[in-house]
């Protein structure tokens, strides 16, 4: 089994004994009452996931997410059920492209995949390319797709492909994935080709401001981030990362530095669900040493420890949800399994303190002011 997440020098482990709450079988009264709220709150907002990694899951494994999978994270039934509106879906574009060839041709062959597959299920799926196109799309009992590139690898050193790809329906482009690229350093690379990003990545930084594309600075090197803040006059995202205040070291997650910058920029961090992202021990202990034991999982709870800390350092206006789903294998969080899950971190949340419209920007609202913002940048508004 293939993880797009991980590089292949790292996998997960884990140890650790974690608690849990929320959802067990001793909730109280009150507990009962906070789940039926969130399940409430989560069919009445807008739920947006900016990164799953469905795509590329189907190419190495095909089924069929219209119907009940009982394999995938994600599909149609659990979606509904877990109230997820809008689903970015990641063309992802391994790294063996960048360097053989073809990676352009791979991506539009996926971005082809995802229209026969929501083409072949019109009752069930939607493309999106706006965030007004989703609540009506849910209202015909569809669940939203939209797409963004994993890997700006595709682009090929050519900026054209910046609109070719947003006229093929791509919302935001990564610009790199595990591996240094022709536009970027990796945080996972510890070569670093550019020193932050290449000359070529800065003009597509500004072709992607100039043509309306979300730039996403996910799992880029802290000083490519840094690089992409300084030169973007539109705000960004990072659709799957989240704090390095709970994993000290871990690049792919965003320093609270990195965070402040990003909150200057009006951007969002979009929080990643992976228990190795969400609790140092279950990052650090190799697993080697422990194969063949039980696995450890982090909890949903951990989910809105990492959103509630983006809240208290820059605001609640500047975090969000990006899953990974289907791309990090069996690392998710107790209560996080799925698409389903949603409404057990909207309980968190509630049981934080955090009121419905604090909840509604994370789970929509904040994602779609980068977007509109994206958008009107470059309509030069
Ligand atoms: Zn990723």
């Amino acid at each position: 089994m293939r993880m797009t997440e991980l590089p292949p020098v790292i996998s997960w482990c884990v140890v650790g004994v974690l608690s849990c709450s929320g959802c067990g079988e001793d909730t109280t009264m009150n507990d009962r009452a906070v789940h039926d709220e969130a399940a409430r709150l989560a069919h009445e907002l807008v739920i947006v996931d900016t990164h799953l990694d469905v795509p590329y899951r189907l190419l190495t494994r095909p089924v069929d997410v219209a119907e009940s999978t009982f394999s995938t994270n994600f599909d149609y039934p659990r979606a509904i059920a877990g109230g997820l509106d809008c689903a970015f879906f990641a063309v992802y574009v391994p790294h063996s492209y960048e360097t053989k060839g073809g990676a352009k041709e791979f991506a539009e062959k996926t971005i082809a995949d995802i229209g026969r597959l929501v083409a072949r299920r019109p009752d069930r799926f939607a493309l999106v390319h706006t965030p007004d196109e989703i609540t009506p799309a849910r209202k015909r009992g569809q669940v939203a797709i939209a797409m963004g590139i994993e890997n700006g690898a595709p682009l090929e050193g050519n900026l054209g492909n910046v609109q070719l790809f947003h006229d093929r329906g791509i919302r935001y482009i990564t610009l790199a994935h595990v591996h240094a690229n022709h536009i970027s350093d990796a945080s996972w690379d510890t070569t670093r080709l550019w020193n932050g990003l290449s000359p070529f990545g800065e003009l597509v930084v500004a072709e992607m401001n100039r043509v309306g594309m979300i730039i996403d600075i996910s799992h880029l090197s802290d000083s490519a981030a840094f690089d992409v803040l300084r030169i973007s006059r539109a705000p960004v995202l990072a659709t799957h990362s989240s704090c390095r205040h709970f994993t000290p070291g871990f690049e792919r997650n965003m320093s609270d530095d990195l965070l402040r910058a990003l909150a200057a920029n009006d951007g969002v961090i979009d929080i990643n669900f992976g228990s190795m992202f969400l609790v140092d021990s279950l990052r650090t202990v190799n697993d080697r040493a422990s194969k063949g034991k039980q696995h450890h999982y982090a909890d949903v709870k951990h989910v809105a420890e990492h959103i509630d800390h983006v809240a208290r350092l820059v605001g609640i206006d500047h975090v969000g949800i990006g899953s990974d789903f289907d791309g990090l294998g069996d690392d998710l969080p107790t209560g996080l399994k799925d698409v389903s899950g949603y409404p057990n971190l909207i309980a968190e949340l509630l049981k934080m303190g955090y009121s419905r419209e604090q909840i509604e920007k994370v789970c929509s609202g904040n994602v779609f002011r980068v977007w509109r913002a994206v958008e009107n940048c470059a309509r030069g508004e």
